[in-house]
């Protein structure tokens, strides 16, 4: 984008801001609809942020996204705020104001909305999760908790019941959202005391910083007789993409969603307030999709899958293919231990195999980078070892019917798990029970019942120039 003096300037002001994704979203818009405007983070002090706020005004800003530790105290110094963010008591966007006749109206400041609850209001539209008539919950009573409530009323909920850890902070919600509704619909109380909810098909907002990476094996509740009264879980934490409160809710049935799509649509709302267009479909999909390769891009590709599955051969080609390094993990065990695997098997017993794998895994977490794994059949079985993988790379669990597997591995005197006088019934029993624990592990599944090298390739390619750190270019 070239600048010139036409360039208009957006940007953010918080602290810190070092690790915004924001500048991805906006500037992704600008440069793609060819609109002359440049995002640019600001790191504001507190004592700041009035002097930031003017200052932004006078330098002709067209408008400033605000964040962390300001979404409050901004609201002193702007000249207006739109209903719902005052009722939330949080702005997270400034829009430049304007007369109507689209010039700079005499009162010169800006105007605040909350685009969080906007975004999340389209996100959970377009996943097809109506509130109309439902009873919802809130893990949280924090700013984010805040406008999630508003949200949940203005959709129609029948009931919020607001859970947090601090109750009297809940309770001050409460009062203010049900003050405003005249309604008795929000009901705070102690997150211990979600027993007393008796509702069943509840809709979750998860609005707590519990799973924030790196603390990603946390969820601020964990009772699985919570998670069973759970039909839909939305967490407003996006890293990691797949956090312990969304296992929980799907591990109980139920469907759980992250919330980077509320991030891009609250940065969307905002960037079409300041520029007055309305960003097409396929501009917002494709900044989704650098969002996600931003957020989520890992060095390493790594395959699991049963054995015959294709980890190998799959795994060697793409690496000469990527240039990228290839370890298979069997090997790399061997290599550390100086024993064979079949050695380790049969003197040491299959437990003691598995704790080699984890903490070989621990190492090649620490260690390596553009490289393709190829790891043993058993290795996701551990739950630890599967979250271990996806801190490693991005997983890909190839897929194969049972008669496929038999045919590839039939003749191969190697396989200890395989020695006994049926080997077919031993892979369909196996696999019975191993297949739950691969897509578990896996963030997506490559079917390879096909046969054919190239078509497997092609497809891992596809997803990994879109999440992995290639782009289309380099594959
Ligand atoms: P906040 O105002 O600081 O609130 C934090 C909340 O977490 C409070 O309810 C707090 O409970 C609770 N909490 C913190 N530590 C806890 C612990 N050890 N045990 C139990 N509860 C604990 O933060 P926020 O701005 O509301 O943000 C909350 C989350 O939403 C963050 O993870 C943020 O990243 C996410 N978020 C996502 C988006 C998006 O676009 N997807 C937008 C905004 C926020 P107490 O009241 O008891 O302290």
């Amino acid at each position: 984008m070239e600048i010139d003096g036409k360039t208009g300037l957006i940007g953010l002001i918080g602290n810190p801001v070092e690790h915004t994704l924001s500048p991805v979203i906006h500037n992704g818009i600008s440069e793609r609809m060819g609109i002359n405007s440049v995002y640019v983070p600001f790191k504001v002090e507190k004592e700041g942020l009035e002097d930031a706020v003017k200052g932004a005004y006078a330098l002709n800003i067209l408008g400033m996204n605000v964040t962390v530790p300001h979404k409050n105290q901004v609201m002193e110094y702007l000249e207006d705020i739109d209903e719902a963010a005052g009722h939330i008591g949080a702005v997270n966007t400034l829009v430049r104001m304007k007369s109507p006749d689209g010039k700079d109206a005499t009162k010169a400041g800006y105007k605040g909305y909350n685009t969080d609850m906007l975004g999340l209001r389209r996100q959970i539209r377009e996943d097809g999760i109506s509130l109309k008539g439902k009873n919802t919950a809130i893990l949280g009573a924090g700013g984010a908790a805040k406008a999630v409530v508003y949200m949940c009323l203005s959709e129609g909920a029948k009931t919020v019941y607001l859970l947090n850890r601090t109750v009297e902070k809940a309770e001050a919600v409460a009062k203010a959202m049900n003050a405003f509704y005249a309604k008795e619909a929000v009901i705070p109380m102690a997150l211990q005391d979600y027993g007393k909810i008796d509702e069943k098909d509840l809709i979750v907002f998860q609005a707590t910083s519990i799973g924030l990476a790196p603390d990603i094996d946390s969820a601020v509740l964990e009772a699985p007789a919570f998670y069973e009264k759970v039909s839909v879980g939305v967490d407003l934490i996006y890293n990691p993409a797949d956090t312990k409160f969304m296992r929980l809710v799907t591990e109980h049935g139920g469907k759980a969603y992250n919330a980077l799509k509320m991030l891009l649509y609250q940065g969307v709302i905002a960037y079409e307030l300041w520029h007055d267009v309305k960003v097409p479909r396929d501009i917002v999909e494709d900044v989704y999709t650098d969002l996600k390769r931003k957020m989520y891009q890992k060095d390493n590709i790594v395959f699991i899958g049963f054995m015959g599955s294709g980890k190998t051969t799959v795994g060697k080609e793409l690496a000469k293919r990527l240039k990228m390094n290839f370890l298979d993990t069997d090997s790399y065990i061997e290599n550390r231990t100086g024993k064979s695997i079949p050695e380790i098997f049969a003197k040491e017993g299959e437990e003691a195999f598995r704790r080699l794998e984890t903490e070989a895994l621990q190492h090649l977490r620490d260690t390596v980078k553009n490289t393709v794994i190829s790891t043993g059949g058993g290795m996701p079985l551990k739950r630890e070892n599967a979250g271990l993988l996806k801190e490693i790379g991005r997983v890909y669990y190839l897929t194969a019917a049972d008669s496929i597997i038999y045919e590839r591995v039939k003749g191969d005197s190697d396989r200890p798990l395989l020695r006994g006088s049926n080997p077919y019934e031993r892979i369909h029993e196996l696999m019975k029970n191993r297949a739950p624990l691969y897509e578990r592990a896996a963030d997506i599944w490559v079917d390879t019942n096909c046969n054919d090298l190239e078509e497997v390739i092609a497809r891992v390619k596809e997803d990994w120039a879109q999440f992995g750190n290639r782009t289309n270019e380099q594959l």
